[in-house]
């Protein structure tokens, strides 16, 4: 590799994850990061959690210091990159710095989508993507305002479930009928509903949300197919838009559903330009098309491949996919990919706040749910990795040990449980 060096656009989870993976197989030329934001790389998944109960929240960083100072990147914090050009293999910044790249990583994330009835940057409307969005959240939620929430998706819920903790009297509009219905079988999204409305919240199901009206003293009215609502704070959550835009400026092809399309090497089309994380869509062996995947797990994981990758050596296995979500005092895994083609069969019982759910095709599992029984989902987690048909009518019984059960469905491994 010249001089030139790589050049990682993005400074978040997967840029930080990717950098730190190259330094660990022994690269020693220089590593340029430009974030946008101000802030070294930090864990988002807290932002909905813990930085909005508390002022002194978690440690955020994705490196201790430590690794940070052992990696040394040449981070350009502040900095936005507005163009890539793929011949010269040059990235240029907004203050019309040049770097050039022997190799670019791009690892942009994604943007919260807006919904233009309810814009970004009005008073009390929120979108919640950065620390600096947390804490303006966090301020607002101070003195037990009256909340609405638009989308009650994961990322919807954990607010609503972190602003009720905080004393906050919150409403949350979702537009379909059911809470996660495309992620969790049925019995799932009804517990999720029936422990929602306990914590206090009210949910406004088949709800949408056509515009926001300022009243006096910073509250909103809020016009909803269900009626008028009055609040202190609106949360808009309702998705996220991969930041793709470089990518798809300079050239580089772009999944259909958005997101940079690269190959399992995390190589994009053009063989010095690599993309990890949220801002893209990767082609995976035995998937049909394109997945893009929005977790810590993906961003990690695709950080640790493109690192390898670039370098010219093999590849981490590839694993399946896992996302966690905390809901309140509950726990929420899920292994695999949801499709709507699956059947679910279910352990546990919750009504007790625990159960594991295995969705199948033909008994081969695809798509674990567990509430409160993270352990459990571990236990068959080899049964996912495997991919062949099993046995499930053992796996619902209770007096079943899940971990030799699991054993048991794989011969080829021996039985110590
Ligand atoms: C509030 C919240 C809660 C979450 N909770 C969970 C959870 O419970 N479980 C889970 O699995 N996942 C969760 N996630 C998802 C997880 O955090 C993301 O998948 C992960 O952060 C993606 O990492 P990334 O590096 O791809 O993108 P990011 O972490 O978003 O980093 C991308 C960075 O690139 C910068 N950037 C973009 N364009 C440019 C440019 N042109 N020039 C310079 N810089 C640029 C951005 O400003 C950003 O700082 C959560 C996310 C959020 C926002």
């Amino acid at each position: 590799m010249t001089s030139r060096g790589i050049v990682i656009v993005g400074a978040g989870q997967s840029a930080a994850v990717a950098a730190h993976a190259l330094r660990e197989h022994g690269y020693s030329g220089r590593i340029t990061m430009l974030g946008r934001e101000r802030h070294r790389p930090y864990e988002r998944p807290p932002l909905s959690k813990a930085v909005l109960v508390a002022a002194d929240g978690p440690q955020l960083d994705v490196l201790t210091d430590e690794s940070w100072a052992r990696s040394k990147i040449d981070l350009l914090s502040g900095s936005d990159a507005v163009a890539l050009d793929l011949v010269q293999q040059h990235v240029r910044l907004a203050d019309g710095q040049v770097l050039e790249y022997e190799i670019c990583l791009l690892a942009t994330g994604g943007e919260a989508v807006t919904l233009a009835s309810v814009p970004a940057g009005r008073p009390g409307v929120h979108y919640i993507r950065t620390l600096d969005d947390a804490r303006r959240l966090r301020a607002a939620l101070q003195g037990t305002p009256q909340v609405a929430i638009l989308g009650g998706g994961f990322l919807g819920l954990e607010i609503a479930n972190s602003a009720l903790s905080v004393g906050a009297s919150v409403t949350v509009l979702e537009r379909a009928t059911a809470l996660l219905d495309r992620f969790v079988p049925p019995e799932a999204s009804a517990w999720l509903e029936s422990r929602m409305q306990a914590a206090g919240a009210t949910l406004l199901l088949g709800a949408s949300c056509s515009g926001v009206h300022s009243l006096p003293a910073g509250r909103s009215r809020l016009s909803t197919s269900t009626g008028d609502l009055e609040v202190d704070e609106v949360v808009v959550a309702v998705g996220l838009s991969p930041n793709d835009a470089l990518a798809r400026d300079a050239g580089l092809q772009i999944a259909a559903g958005g997101g940079i399309l690269i190959d399992p090497s995390c190589r994009t089309s053009n063989a010095h330009v690599f993309a990890c994380g949220d801002c893209t869509s990767q082609r995976r062996p035995g998937q049909a098309a394109p997945t893009r995947l929005e977790s810590w797990q993906n961003a990690n994981e695709q950080g640790r491949t493109a690192a390898a990758a670039m370098l010219g050596l093999p590849l981490p296995a590839p694993v399946v996919p896992w996302f966690w979500t905390d809901q309140g005092k509950h726990n929420i895994q899920m292994l695999g990919l949801p499709a709507s083609d699956l059947e679910y069969v279910r352990r546990g019982d919750p009504a007790n706040d625990k159960a594991l759910w295995i969705g199948h095709r033909g008994s081969v599992p695809l798509h674990g749910v567990a509430i409160n029984a993270g352990a459990d989902l571990r236990a068959v987690r080899p049964l996912f990795e495997r991919g062949r048909p099993v046995q499930l009518e053992d796996f619902q019984l209770d007096a079943t040990n899940l971990r030799a059960w699991a054993k048991q469905m794989q011969p080829d491994v021996a039985i110590t449980a």
